[in-house]
């Protein structure tokens, strides 16, 4: 009996050795294979995306990867935004949205951490990130498909026990007057710090907020501005603002956006808000965009299908 373990531990080490390397491999780099294009019948790859991730409950189990871009990507081996931590809450948890990629939930924990030591702020409400499994959405964005954008509420939190009922009725607070061209007296210089610091941080490729907010803190701003360049004005994002991660390195099937232009973006704010101000009289041969068509699956990159069909 004695002389058989050696044996049997021999057998197993060469049976590592061979065909397993390749899970050993996998093992190495977080225990979960990379997610690869999976051929899918010329039916499910016309279906409509949204359909096929909107109902998708839980992540893959892969390797964590953002794939494609902001608007038209997926994501592999998200992993959830703790319904409640120390110095957060996810909001509107019915949605099931509170899924990202690692780096992603990492730079919320950190920037939590940091909202709570502002004056009347126990910590954020953070609303959508990801579905489980990234990709298009039955309902609300066009983003927020790769694992890397993030919705955090303006309301600043007073507590971080709200219940699941309460997380669905409770409504964060606009920060806005006439129309995004102010700021409304919600606004505090918290929001401003809480923004400075996430625009700040090196995993952040932009911020989206109203014009509005962009140059408020452009004016209150007296010290390094070089963080305001991340700041975007955009519509909407009264209620919530909204960050968007660089693709974290090593992620080869993942695509930036292109850099904001130089400069900390104050004057091109002022332009949005003198065109809510005053609007240009309507152009005579402006033709609405059409409507974009709904996205497939094989419009998404070829590794979704590799996403949308691991467990
Ligand atoms: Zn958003």
């Amino acid at each position: 009996m004695i002389r058989t373990i050696p044996i049997l531990a021999l057998a197993l080490a060469l049976a590592a050795c061979g065909g397993r390397s390749e899970n050993l491999n996998a093992a190495r780099s977080g225990g979960a294979p990379r997610a690869e294009a999976t051929p899918v019948s010329a039916v499910v790859s016309s279906k409509s995306a949204k359909q096929l991730f909107g109902h998708e409950p839980g992540p893959s189990n892969q390797r964590p990867e953002p794939i494609g871009f902001y608007s038209k990507g997926c994501a592999a081996g998200n992993v959830q935004l703790p319904e409640t931590g120390p110095t957060w809450q996810a909001m509107r948890l019915s949605r099931n949205r509170n899924w990202a990629q690692p780096i992603t939930v990492d730079y919320l924990q950190d920037l939590s951490r940091f909202a709570a030591q502002q004056p009347g702020w126990a910590g954020l409400y953070i609303g959508d990130l990801s579905q489980p499994k990234g990709g298009p959405m039955l309902t609300g964005h066009a983003s927020h498909q790769s694992g890397l954008d993030a919705d955090i509420w303006m309301l600043p939190p007073k507590r971080l026990d709200l219940t699941r009922a309460e997380r669905e009725s409770i409504s964060s607070i606009s920060m806005r007057r006439q129309k995004g061209a102010f700021t409304n007296s919600g606004w505090t210089r918290a929001h401003h710090e809480i923004m400075k610091r996430a625009a700040s941080d090196p995993r952040v490729a932009r911020i989206f907020v109203f014009p509005g907010a962009k140059v408020k803190m452009c004016n209150d701003e007296t010290g390094d501005r070089s963080w305001l360049r991340k700041i975007r004005p955009w519509y909407g994002h009264h209620y919530h603002f909204h960050v968007r991660l660089n693709c974290p390195d090593g992620a080869t099937n993942c695509r930036d956006q292109d850099p904001p232009p130089a400069g900390d973006g104050c004057a091109d704010a002022q332009d949005w808000v003198n065109n809510i101000l005053n609007p240009p009289p309507p152009d005579p041969d402006y033709t609405p965009p059409k409507p974009k068509p709904e996205l497939t699956l094989a419009d998404l990159p070829a590794q979704c299908s590799g996403v949308l069909t691991a467990r």
